[in-house]
């Protein structure tokens, strides 16, 4: 059977385990049980919520199981689990041993599209350290200006099995997948796909460095066109060696330098594609010019070509890229722009919540006023300071474990100015943008990038990169 073509399960009387209510569990049981499968739905938790969902779904007709997540109901033929579930739950060690299929939520959509008699639009994959969801929404805005159905899907805003299974009919589809989804998604075939890059996280989940990297290159597995790599990071290009593909499919690099054959890449400030053209030893085709990047930090350009990349795989032309590019926006808290204030920029780049985010982020500005901390989640931050110590006129440090970015700093950069700020309260972040701004020169940036989760002092980093654009307005206001 060819990749691409949709397999058909009878759901008919099929015993099938859903573990896991919420956003992947509950449409996942409704669309098993419309289809005749005997659907038991299985739950750690047994709060409010989870009893709201349950009686949901227990009007429908389905059995749900609350306060035990752990026990395989003994008729299960097949466990579909919400994507966060730890692989080494007893459920799965126990469905191991029954000779019992694991599918996540990506599996699942895939397993059913088109069978609700619609087309089953091929999908372009994206994942990656950072980078996901800005690229998705780049490739999406690209297929779309060249006129194609899609949508920008899977770990962002609309679900896949939504995508799928809904009343809109797609050409395309730009699928953003986490190292999770893709855990449990073993017979996902995409179109194309990207691997933006490898570092270090979620490695409690996955258990080691390998297990992480061998999920994320699941992506590349079956694909048929190309296996788009980023030059840069050669463990994303090692990823794409290992992958079974289709005959013919092809490993496409980008690189913010000049690209040699089949790959994308930089001249002279103009994105080029030196892969989907007629004479890729010869010739290059311009696809934009990289001021259409918005914002055009490098690992932004980054994420450019490797929507490029995939939109040329699937035969997009240059002047939609171009203009796909060009009308993207990017979303709230990603390197954005707050205000100027003096000669100082103001940016707030919350959605930096690790390392690896934060050293692109560090890497798009001359000359910084950090904002940074929060919760570590085991990193450390030594390569991440001494990568950018010429470019930080001063630090302001805030969260439960600043004091490990202040021993990195007391290390590697220790001319570099530091305000510890030991208050937790809402006024917080007032006053770090106040501390900040006193450490600012003309022509500097105050760029909030924790390299940290937010939890510790804030919902989420929505909240935290809101408080920030807050205070920044604040004083803009109070200058103007
Ligand atoms: P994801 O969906 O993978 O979390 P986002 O597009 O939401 O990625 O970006 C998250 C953060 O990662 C951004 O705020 C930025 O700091 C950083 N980032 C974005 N693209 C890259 C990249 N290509 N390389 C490194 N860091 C990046």
């Amino acid at each position: 059977m060819g990749s691409q073509e949709v397999s058909t399960v009878d759901w008919q009387g099929k015993h099938v385990t859903v573990a896991g209510l919420g956003v992947s569990g509950i449409p996942a049981a409704r669309a098993l049980h419309e289809r005749g499968a005997l659907v038991t739905a299985v739950n750690d938790g047994d709060d409010e919520r989870a009893r709201a969902q349950a009686a949901e779904l227990e009007a429908l007709g389905i059995t749900v199981r609350l306060g035990d997540g752990a026990t395989l109901p003994p008729s299960t033929e097949l466990v579909v689990t919400a994507p966060g579930w730890q692989p080494d739950k007893p459920l799965f060690l126990a469905a191991a041993e029954a000779g019992v299929p694991v599918w996540g939520d990506v599996e699942l959509a895939w397993r059913l599209r088109g069978d609700n008699g619609r087309k089953a639009a091929p999908w372009l994959a994206v994942t990656g350290t950072n980078g996901k969801t800005t690229t998705v929404r780049m490739l999406a805005s690209i297929l779309e200006a060249a006129g194609l159905r899609t949508a920008a899907v899977g770990n962002i805003g609309v679900s896949l099995l939504d995508a799928v299974l809904g009343e809109t009919e797609y050409d395309v589809l730009a699928v953003e997948l986490s190292s999770y989804q893709l855990h449990w998604a073993p017979s996902l075939r995409a179109h194309s796909a990207a691997v933006l890059n490898l570092a270090p996280d979620h490695l409690d989940w996955h258990g080691s460095m390998e297990a992480y990297a061998a999920d994320k290159g699941r992506v590349y597995e079956g694909n048929t066109v190309a296996c788009v790599y980023n030059v840069a990071d050669p463990a994303t290009e090692d990823l794409v060696r290992e992958a079974d593909v289709e005959e013919g499919c092809r490993a496409i690099g980008f690189t913010l330098g000049a690209p040699g054959p089949s790959q994308l890449g930089v001249v002279d400030g103009i994105l080029v594609d030196r892969a989907f053209v007629a004479n890729r030893q010869k010739q290059a085709q311009e696809l934009a010019e990289v001021s259409d990047v918005n914002p055009p930090a490098p690992h932004n350009i980054a994420n450019a070509l490797a929507a490029a990349a995939l939109a040329r795989a699937f035969g997009v032309e240059p002047a939609a890229v171009r203009d796909g590019l060009r009308a993207f926006r990017p979303d709230a808290h990603r390197i954005e722009h707050v205000a100027d204030i003096g000669e100082v920029a103001y940016v707030d780049d919350s959605k930096a919540t690790n390392t690896h985010a934060t050293e692109a982020s560090l890497a798009a500005y001359d000359s910084i006023v950090w904002i940074a901390g929060g919760l570590a989640k085991g990193a450390t931050f030594d390569e991440l300071v001494t990568g950018a110590a010429k470019r930080l006129r001063g630090v302001v440090l805030m969260g439960a474990d600043r004091a490990l970015i202040h021993e990195a700093l007391t290390r590697h950069a220790p001319e570099v100015p530091v305000v510890d700020l030991d208050r937790t309260d809402t006024g917080a972040m007032s006053e770090a943008v106040a501390r900040a701004a006193e450490l600012a020169r003309p022509g500097d940036t105050v760029l909030l990038a924790p390299a940290c989760a937010s939890m510790d002092m804030f919902t989420n980093y929505n909240k935290r990169g809101e408080a920030f654009a807050d205070a920044v307005r604040a004083r803009a206001d109070e200058s103007a």
